[in-house]
């Protein structure tokens, strides 16, 4: 972020809620992980509860609300009427001769060189590019998670202040659960994830249902202590599906169409990065376009977009859906083994988390410019 915009990267700072354990800042502390149920022995003699690692990144584990961030960024942007429009829907694209046509819900059209669709996970821009064909949409992973907050105060009188104040993955089979700090600790927000037995979901275009407290609870009646207690006490409990795309050819269509974020690659959240990936595609995509002179290079610009970032943002997509089973010992060749999943976990995440941005963004330049 702070290659992109200082202050982008000092609103983040303001907004973000960090782990507050005293260690944890130091230590860097990505996220500890234990047993949310009983291990099933002879392959994991754990008990519900038992720590099974701890993973460090290159910086401590923070986040942020989106609202609250996405505000502090759209102040950052230049008057409304100069430069931006909000409130727009897109339909459709006419490509023509010099650019491309953008029609809006509200019967608005607009006139513009190229089109960059970062229109999320239903993206709009993505069926149109991939029109007909499978990646257009995005598919069901399988799983679902109920979502739902408790206030910090309650959370740390049932778990203890390490548990409930830090980042936390709850292990199980066909489940897991993840808790972590928000709203500068005053809160713990809880994902419960489980695998859906038949692999269907049956409710369409409707991804998100109203919370069923009930059913949470019969879903996860043979976990644990702690994680009975986590689900007792959360305050709603949507139940959110886990979709994420197929893969994706192409990132661009010439010089009128590219798009970026979870439009061009949404993963499941089990490795935490999509949000990142989008910003680091942000990064990427705005450098080349700064080094743009005419319309006629934009094909260019958005190829050499594609062939750096598609690679990297294609496998986050593969390796998130891999982690979600990982986390519900349901990965082949790891299974329950603790030693087989400290050492996938000492290693599953490096690769998002140590790359060297100013170098490839030199990868992308170079192909840019052709050399
Ligand atoms: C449960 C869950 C947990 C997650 N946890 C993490 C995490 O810990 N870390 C992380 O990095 N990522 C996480 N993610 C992923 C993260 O939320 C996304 O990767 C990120 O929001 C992608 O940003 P985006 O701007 O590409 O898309 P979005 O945030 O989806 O934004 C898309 C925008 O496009 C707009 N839009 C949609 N259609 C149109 C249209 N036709 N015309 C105009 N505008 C349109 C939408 O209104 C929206 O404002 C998580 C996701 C989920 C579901």
């Amino acid at each position: 972020m702070e290659l992109i915009d200082r202050d982008m990267a000092a609103a983040y700072n303001k907004h973000a809620t960090f782990q507050p354990d005293t260690g944890a800042l130091e230590k860097k502390l990505w996220s500890s992980y234990r047993m949310g149920m009983d291990g099933r022995e002879p392959s994991n003699a754990l008990k519900a509860g038992d720590y099974i690692h701890e993973v460090h990144a290159a910086v401590a584990r923070s986040s942020v609300h989106r609202a609250r961030f996405l505000e502090a960024m759209t102040a950052l942007l230049p008057a409304e009427d100069e430069c931006v429009s909000f409130g727009k829907r897109l339909v459709s694209i006419d490509e023509v001769e010099d650019g491309v046509i953008v029609h809006f819900a509200d019967g608005t059209s607009v006139a513009a060189d190229a089109v960059i669709g970062c229109d999320g996970i239903k993206s709009r821009v993505r069926q149109i590019l991939f029109d007909g064909e499978e990646a257009a949409n995005a598919v069901f992973t399988g799983k679902y998670a109920y979502r739902g907050l408790i206030p910090m105060d309650e959370a740390v009188e049932a778990l203890g202040e390490y548990t409930a104040r830090n980042n936390h993955f709850h292990w199980g089979y066909g489940g897991h659960l993840l808790t972590f700090p928000i709203e500068h600790g005053k809160t713990m927000n809880v994902v419960a994830f489980r695998t859906k037995q038949n692999g269907v979901w049956e409710h369409g275009s409707q991804w998100v249902l109203p919370g069923n407290k009930e059913q949470m609870l019969q879903d996860f009646e043979e976990w644990g202590p702690d994680v009975k207690a986590i689900l007792s006490l959360m305050r709603n409990a949507d139940i959110w599906a886990m979709f994420d795309h197929p893969p994706a050819r192409t990132y661009h269509r010439g010089g009128h169409i590219c798009m970026m974020g979870d439009a061009a690659h949404a993963s499941t959240p089990h490795q935490g990065a999509g949000a990142g990936m989008a910003v680091e595609d942000v990064f990427v995509l705005s450098r080349l376009l700064g080094e743009i002179r005419e319309r006629s290079q934009l094909e260019k610009a958005f190829a050499a977009y594609d062939a750096v970032r598609r690679p990297r943002t294609q496998k986050l997509v593969r390796t998130s859906r891999d982690a979600g089973q990982l986390y519900q010992c349901q990965k082949e060749g790891v299974k329950d083994d603790v030693e087989k999943i400290r050492a996938n976990l000492d290693e599953r995440m490096r690769w998002i988390w140590d790359l060297d941005m100013a170098q490839h963004l030199q990868e992308a330049l170079s192909v840019f410019r052709g050399v």
